[in-house]
């Protein structure tokens, strides 16, 4: 018998199954929103990232629609080639104009805006801090940069201060990263005081506003602007695929830095450039973003509803048969952290069998298991209502 070299695939899907750790697609039917068709079944959504519902919306359909008229179906090329529209112009435009920069460059996903710019920005001779639960993009392109990368302990001031004052002098450049809203906890980076600490170590800061963008702020340009650093020195990141209901990412700053991408991010200039659907569809969200607070202010309004509900739920239940915690937020994104993989699963089911779609999120994902709760400006009431008793039912009375 010849030996046969993957194998190894085989025994490492066993060795996922076992551990709780195998993942598998569900099928999502129909129209995204806060109501779906998820295998078959009518759910309440508290799994999307469409945090404003705009991926639903006829205006953005509309202008991805009048786009594929005009230009067609793919950009057929990659942007410094032939893959350059006039819409990609008005995109960066406006992004650099929510965002308060000088200019912003737009990439095929969030993650090759990361992987791009990171590895653009530093190489061996330098040093990337990085918040211990950053998005694997950070991670993966603080790897690809061949810098020396250290974690520091999730939020924490002293620990980054500590990295800087141990480390910094070493290097070349320093680079320091961090999720704006901590996509799988839902709490923020403690901005200011990062951007403090880089001041007084001669270091570069990369913030992550995928979560951020359209949801945070009073124009609804992230966390840079609920923080009040507008317009401090600071490379922003972030994506066209959560609140904007599109596809993309994007790296927002100063003209010089765009310029330097322009010229040195591989994963945006061997790639074929952001579609015309994508990209107008994009476009039309910014707008709506700046012309309609009225939908963040509802987002917000559901949260400190849900946080309330969930908060008289705890208070009821002091001695939950299971171990559940919620954990810190300050975003639409809530977690419910419970004891291990195998329970988040089967708490994703039960609620799943009451109408209702939560995450189960578990590692490497996040390092502990939680269920991953998040709203939307196009949810009513009684979901969130539906919501709190499904928990009730799934944690607290199982
Ligand atoms: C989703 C996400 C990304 C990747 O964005 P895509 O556009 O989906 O590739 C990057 N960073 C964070 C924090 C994210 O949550």
């Amino acid at each position: 018998m010849p030996l046969d070299p993957y194998a190894w695939i085989d025994k490492s899907l066993d060795t996922l199954h076992r551990a709780d750790w195998y993942r598998s697609v569900k099928s999502l039917e129909g129209m995204a929103g806060p109501v779906v068709r998820l295998d078959g079944q009518e759910v309440i959504n508290f799994a999307s990232n469409d945090y404003l519902g705009l991926a639903s919306d006829p205006r953005l359909a509309a202008a991805a629609i009048e786009a594929i008229q005009t230009y067609g179906t793919g950009s057929t090329g990659s942007r410094l080639l032939s893959g350059h529209r006039p819409l990609h112009e008005k995109l960066e435009s406006a992004i650099a104009a929510l965002k308060q920069t000088e200019d912003a460059l737009v990439f095929s996903s969030g993650y090759l805006a990361n992987i791009g710019t990171i590895s653009a920005l530093v190489g061996p001779r330098d040093l990337v801090l990085s918040d211990q639960y950053n998005h694997s993009s950070l991670k993966n392109g603080a790897r690809m940069s061949g810098a020396t990368l250290v974690d520091y302990a999730h939020c924490s001031l002293s620990a980054l201060a500590q990295q800087l004052q141990d480390q910094r002098h070493r290097y070349r450049r320093c680079l320091i990263l961090t999720d704006s809203v901590f996509s799988m906890d839902g709490d923020l980076c403690p901005l200011p005081k990062i951007l403090d600490l880089a001041e007084q170590f001669d270091s570069m800061v990369l913030v992550d506003e995928a979560h951020a963008t359209g949801v945070l702020g009073s124009r609804g340009a992230g966390c840079v602007e609920h923080f009040g650093c507008s317009g401090r020195p600071l490379v922003q990141v972030g994506t066209l695929s959560k609140a904007l209901g599109s596809l993309g990412g994007y790296v927002a700053g100063t003209a010089s830095l765009i310029d330097f991408l322009r010229n040195r991010a591989p994963s945006w200039i061997y790639t074929t450039g952001l579609t015309p659907a994508d990209t107008a569809a994009a476009l039309k969200a910014i707008e709506i973003v700046q012309s309609e607070p009225e939908m963040r202010s509802h987002l917000w309004s559901h949260v400190d509803y849900l946080r309330q509900q969930l908060n008289c739920l705890w208070e009821a239940t002091p001695n939950a048969p299971l171990p559940v915690r919620q954990l810190p937020s300050e975003s639409p994104i809530l977690c419910i952290e419970v004891q291990d993989a195998a329970t988040v699963i089967q708490a994703g089911r039960q609620l799943r069998d009451l109408g209702l779609f939560v995450s189960p999120v578990r590692p490497p994902t996040s390092p502990t298991s939680r269920l991953r709760i998040t709203l939307m400006a196009s949810h009513v009431r009684s979901h969130l209502d539906q919501l709190v008793l499904g928990l009730k039912k799934t944690l607290l009375m199982p």
